[in-house]
Parts: C-alpha cells; structure tokens; sequence
C-alpha cells in the first residue's frame, strides 16, 4: 500500500499564494492527527459546521481539499484552525500533509459550507459520525459550551479501533463533570481484533447501533434533530435506520466526505 513517505513529490515550501501556516499537529494513531493551520493575518469568521480548505503546491501543482473545523470560532485566531484528520493511503493531498513539519506555509480559504446548527433549536442532538466526521460535532459544542447555550446533546461515534475515539477524553470529561450535557457512545465495529482487546463498550457499525441508542435513550423523532457526517454509505444506512423510527426527513441533516460509492482504490502491484 502506498505509504506517505513514498511520496516524493517536490513540495514548495514558498509562494505567493500562501496564507497560512501548519502551526501544530498532534498524532493520535499512525494515520489520524489534528492539525492546526492559522492565517498569516485576521482569522476569517465561520459557523460551527462549516469547513475549510487548506492545500500546498506539490510539483507545481496546488494540491487542496476541505476539512471540517473542530475549533469554537472564538479560538481559531488565537491557536489556528483546528483540523482532524485522516491519511489516506494513495498519493493526493494526505499523503503531502503527513509531510510537513510544524512551520510549513501553506494555502487556506474558507470557510464554506451548511451543515449548521439551528437558531435557539431546544431539541436534543443526536450526533452520528464515523471516523474524522466527529470534527464539525466537536466545534458546535465548543462554540455553543463558550457561548454558554448548550444543548441536551448524544455523540454516537464509530470506529474500527479504540484508539481511534477522536476526542474520547473531551467528551468523557463533559459527560464526568457536566462541562457539557452530552451523553457519549463510542462503538468499535472491529471488537475482535487484539488492538481493542479490553473494550467493554458498545460494538458494532453505527448504523447497526443507532436504533438501540435511540431505544436506550427514548430519542423521540419529534423532539430530536439529527446530524450525520463523514462516510456517504454509513450515512444512507443511518438515514434509513432512522426513516424506518419515524424521523422526518427534515429532522436528519448530513455532510458527506466524498461522493458515495467512491472507496479509496487499491494500488496496482
Ligand atoms: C465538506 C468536507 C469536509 C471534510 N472534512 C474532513 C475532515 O474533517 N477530516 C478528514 O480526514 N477528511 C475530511 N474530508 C475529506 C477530505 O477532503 C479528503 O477527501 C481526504 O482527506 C482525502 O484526501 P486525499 O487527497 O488524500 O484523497 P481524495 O482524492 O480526496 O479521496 C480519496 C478517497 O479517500 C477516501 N476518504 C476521503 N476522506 C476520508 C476520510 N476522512 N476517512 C476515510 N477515508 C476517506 C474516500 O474513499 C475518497 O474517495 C472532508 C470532505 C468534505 C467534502
């Protein structure tokens, strides 16, 4: 499998078109890593849910996609814009950002986007995500924590491995000393596997969990508006799961990664 260290294409440390810079990154596995890029003068303003884009040029090409914002719009001036993210192993932009060290220039124009938080919307979240689609989950509650308007909230997360629970320790802490009135459900799809040997938590995809949480928790299609972001297969099988409790479509809202039926494809050799 292509690896990131094999990618040797010519990264240009300079150029007018740089903005912004890589000012920290916080590996979590050996291919999941927060990043936090800042512009080179005043942040932009953005709503919780909305992405940027960062890129660098790579053999004279500007190679660039969007991430979703994790940070609360009020602290992405002071230590950037905060980013979590995932290497994917073929040769386009991960594989480039997983090169450059803390102080690399780079490109970042934002924000976009609508997956948005209701005005004053006093029903409880449901949150589902896989992977880095908990980010833009991660800033609205910042945001609504600091503007002190927090709301009931469930975060139903989905890896393959326990070290895998992006802002596990954030969210626990929250739910411990009610920082936040969340209530977190990680679940590991891949029980298994001795990477998760110890795993006393909820198994299984989250769209094979989602009903039960619902169930557990008495998530009323009424009184809860739902959010669903990152993998377009497991987000057409939660909107499912949820159509078949009664969820109007209009309480399920969804932000896609990439475009369904797109899986990273297999290197040749
Ligand atoms: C609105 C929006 C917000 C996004 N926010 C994030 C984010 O916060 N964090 C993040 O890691 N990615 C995010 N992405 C995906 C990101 O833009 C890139 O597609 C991804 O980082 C892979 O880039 P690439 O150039 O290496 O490969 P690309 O050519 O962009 O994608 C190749 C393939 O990689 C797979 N893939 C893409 N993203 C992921 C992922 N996150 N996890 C697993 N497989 C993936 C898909 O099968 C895709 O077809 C977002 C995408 C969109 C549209």
């Amino acid at each position: 499998m292509t690896h990131h260290h094999l990618d040797e294409r010519v990264i240009t440390a300079e150029s007018e078109y740089y903005n912004a810079t890589l000012v920290r990154r916080v590996d979590q596995t050996n291919d999941l890593a927060y990043f936090w890029v800042k512009f080179d003068g005043d942040p932009v303003p953005f709503e919780p849910g909305q992405y940027m884009t960062i890129g660098v040029f790579a053999d004279g090409k500007l190679i660039q996609r969007p991430y979703s914002v994790a940070s609360a719009p009020l602290d992405a001036g002071g230590e950037g814009y905060e980013f979590y993210i995932r290497l994917v192993p073929i040769q386009r932009f991960t594989t480039l950002l997983w090169r450059l060290p803390a102080g690399h220039r780079m490109r970042m124009i934002g924000p976009k986007g609508k997956f948005l938080l209701e005005p004053d919307d006093d029903r409880t979240h449901l949150f589902v995500s896989t992977g880095t689609g908990i980010a833009p989950f991660i800033s609205m509650m910042r945001h609504l924590r600091a503007a002190g308007r927090p709301r009931r909230t469930v975060v139903l997360h989905g890896c393959s491995y326990v070290d895998e629970l992006g802002y596990r320790d954030l969210l626990e802490g929250w739910e411990r000393d009610g920082g936040y009135p969340v209530r977190y459900v990680p679940t590991i799809s891949r029980p298994g596997e001795p990477r998760n040997a110890g795993w006393t938590g909820r198994t299984g995809r989250v769209e094979t969990v989602v009903g039960s949480v619902c169930e557990d928790l008495a998530l009323r299609p009424e009184s809860t508006v739902v959010y669903i972001c990152g993998n377009p297969e497991m987000i057409v099988r939660v909107e499912q799961v949820l159509a078949d409790r009664g969820f109007p479509e209009f309480h399920v809202k969804k932000e896609l990664y990439w475009p369904k039926g797109k899986q990273v494809p297999v290197p040749a050799g």
